[in-house]
Parts: C-alpha cells; structure tokens; sequence
C-alpha cells in the first residue's frame, strides 16, 4: 500500500489502524463539538440573563452556580481541541497521520492510541512544553 510515496518511506500503519484511528477521533469530534455546543447554549442563556440586571447582582455573578468566564475558557480549550482533531483527521486523509511534526520521526502507536490527535513524538512533546510553560 503506497501513500502517494510522501513521508512514508516506512509504512507506519496499515488501512485497517488507520480506520481505527479515524473512528477514535470522530468519537473525540462528535464529544468535544456536543460539549462546545452546550456550553455556548449555557453562556447565551446567562448572558441574556445578566443583560439589564442592576451591576451589584453581575457583580457577585463569580460565586454564582455557572461561572461564565470559566465555562467560556473551558469552551475556549476544547475548541482548541477540537481544531487539534480536526487536523488529525485531515493528516490521516493526507496519509501523514502518525509522523511527528517536529522530527519527523513516527510518533509511538501507544502516543496515538492514548492521544489519536497528537501532533508529536513524546520528546518533541516535551521539549515544547518546556518552552510555553504559561500554557494550561
Ligand atoms: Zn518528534
């Protein structure tokens, strides 16, 4: 099985591991578009609960059941996700999934199947949070 010969000097996975990790990472579209989706629909409802209420009760919103900011960032974080997944799925189509994006080297079956979105090899991985330590 040739993919269009591009990185792929060593076939990495066969069409059968490369369905299941296109079926793990529809289910982890499907999960993270359904949760985005509810959170929206949550903040839009508090938000045109908030408009024309006096400043003092907004104001004590913080300690309120839903906090807004944190559900927005929670939103906000797993629609980052969701891209991540998003560009799995069109790496996989591409015939590039599993390769890792900085050293080009194949990223470990077990990286993937914990983590079918990820990106990089577990020592790339490393070497980037250690630069962005602010992240998360
Ligand atoms: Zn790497």
């Amino acid at each position: 099985m040739l993919y269009g010969g591009y990185l792929w000097e060593a076939p990495l996975m066969n069409k059968r591991e490369l369905a299941k990790f296109e079926k793990l990472l529809l289910a982890e579209h499907e999960r993270l578009g359904g949760h985005i989706r509810s959170i929206e629909e949550a903040s839009r409802y508090e938000s045109g609960r908030d408009k024309g209420g006096d400043l003092s009760s907004y104001a004590d919103a913080g300690t309120d059941s839903f906090d807004l900011e944190t559900s927005l960032n929670i939103a906000s974080g797993e629609s980052h996700w969701l891209n991540e997944v998003t560009d799995a799925l069109k790496r996989l189509r591409e015939g590039r999934f599993g390769t890792c994006e900085g050293c080009e080297q194949p990223i470990p079956k077990k990286r993937l199947e914990a983590f079918p979105s990820a990106r990089y090899c577990i020592a790339c991985q490393e070497e980037l949070e250690k630069n962005r330590t602010a992240f998360r």
